[in-house]
């Protein structure tokens, strides 16, 4: 392998050994472009990896807030904005317990790669909180969100960083932040955040956008297979948001989500997850944050396995981890491919460890990367930001035919990208190398800094 892409992955891993998701992802992205240094030799010289692996800036701050028995809480806030060459910072923000430093550098060094690969003038960030929003009252989540605000409104803005939504963080707590940004700054900026209500500038497919722009993804490997989705049936992780939008668009398209999953256990509904009542169900149980995936099973007549996982049933043809990070090491790895399911779309950020992803490979699964396959998530929110500073608001057919284009686009440009640099059918790659290519530019033409 090229010895300068050696040499600052190996620092990076001596530097951030207490990090390791973060570790993970800059191996993964340094080794997927080795062939592009090597065609470059300028871009050693400017020592371009070395400054990508650094944020241009990470905020970590206090956010205090008030329980409901009056006792004062104390969390953790972060915002990491990661590369602004091709454009204002955006990336979601994440609540979870498991949220710290190194989960939220891994995902906005992601996230800077993904939005250059949507061919959108987006930047790349990432923030979040160790605060958990399960078990809260909406009076509580709204204290926080207006405390998290408080210490984040001066750093972020329409033109310099634009957060949205992700884990833990859906419409409600993007208006309870959006208020709160209103308030101290005494404007209508609602360009600032995107994943907004529809009542004040949020775009319509937004919700869906993830999950639907994932399906889009998703019929092209099938028609490059000779495939087709119809009847084909899925096994999704989570039943978030994410999910909820594989889910709606997989039974537009005549597919169906059989197996969906959380926290707690997994479902298995053989039936399909494919009515309103169904998919409003899982709607209102995300909404609710009751982690009681358990009532969908009493509700619907079908079976609910607690503390397990679905890998390795072998009753369905895809595989969609969509809930979170490491979700899928090597032993899942096994189950799949003993499971004998072709494909395995990666739609959650990282849910599969380096091992497995090459262990899935070499087993004949065809594996494809969350940064590609997720991208229509924040693509749309690009469009939402479009909208709002030109004060538009385009018809949900309109959004999906944008968002249907734009998934077909990033993946006839990794195919490409892999394919000019002699790889072969590899998507994990060449999203890598597309979305490293503008970047890069953009970088070597602002000067050294
Ligand atoms: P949500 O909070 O809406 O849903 C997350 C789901 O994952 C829940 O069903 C949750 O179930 C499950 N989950 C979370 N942690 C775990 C865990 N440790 N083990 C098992 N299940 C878990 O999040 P989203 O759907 O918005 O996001 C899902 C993934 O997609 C994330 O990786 C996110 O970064 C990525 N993504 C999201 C985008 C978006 O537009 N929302 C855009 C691009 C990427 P439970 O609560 O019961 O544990």
């Amino acid at each position: 392998m090229n010895k300068y892409v050696e040499k600052v992955i190996a620092y990076v891993k001596e530097k951030y050994q207490d990090q390791p998701e973060f570790v993970q992802t800059v191996e993964e992205v340094y080794t997927s472009i080795a062939p592009v240094m090597d065609a470059h030799p300028e871009y050693e010289e400017a020592d371009l990896l070395m400054r990508m692996a650094e944020p241009e800036r990470i905020f970590r701050f206090r956010v205090t807030w008030m329980d409901d028995q009056g006792k004062v809480q104390t969390n953790v806030g972060y915002r990491c904005q990661f590369n602004g060459a091709i454009g204002p910072y955006k990336g979601g923000l994440r609540f979870r317990n498991n949220v710290n430093e190194s989960v939220i550098k891994f995902l906005g060094f992601e996230q800077t790669f993904k939005n250059s690969l949507t061919g959108l003038p987006i930047g790349g960030a990432k923030g979040g909180s160790d605060f958990d929003p399960a078990g809260k009252s909406d009076a509580e989540i709204m204290r926080f969100c207006q405390s998290f605000m408080t210490a984040l409104y001066r750093y972020i803005g329409p033109d310099i960083d634009v957060p949205a939504g992700d884990i833990g963080v859906g419409s409600r707590e993007i208006g309870y932040l959006f208020g709160q940004y209103r308030r101290l700054k005494g404007n209508f900026e609602n360009g600032v955040l995107t994943g907004k209500d529809l009542t004040f500038g949020g775009s319509l497919i937004r919700p869906e956008a993830t999950g639907y722009g994932a399906v889009y993804y998703l019929q092209e490997v099938l028609k490059h297979e000779g495939d087709s989705i119809e009847g084909k049936k899925i096994a999704v992780s989570g039943y978030g948001n994410v999910s909820w939008g594989i889910m709606k668009k997989a039974a537009q398209l005549g597919a169906k989500v059989t197996y969906m999953s959380g926290s707690a256990g997994y479902i298995h509904d053989e039936a399909g997850i494919d009515t309103d009542e169904k998919l409003d169900f899982i709607l209102d149980l995300r909404v609710k944050n009751s982690k009681d995936l358990k009532s969908y099973a009493d509700r619907f007549g079908c079976e609910f396995y607690p503390k397990a996982k679905f890998w390795g049933v072998d009753d369905v043809d895809i595989y969609m981890p969509a809930a979170t990070q490491n979700e899928v090491r090597i032993e899942e790895a096994e189950k799949i491919v003993r499971s004998g399911v072709k494909y395995y779309m990666e739609v959650s950020n990282m849910p599969t460890s380096s091992e497995a992803i090459a262990y899935l490979r070499e087993n004949g699964v065809i594996v494809a990367p969350s940064k590609a396959v997720n991208a229509g998530g924040v693509g749309v929110s690009a469009l939402e930001m479009s909208q709002n500073s030109e004060r538009l608001e385009w018809t949900a057919e309109e959004v999906d035919q944008r968002l249907k284009t734009m998934m077909k686009d990033i993946y006839d440009k990794s195919l490409d990208a892999a394919q000019r640099y002699g790889l072969g059918y590899d998507l994990i790659a060449g999203a890598n190398i597309a979305g490293f290519e503008k970047v890069a530019e953009a970088m070597m033409k602002q000067g050294i800094f």
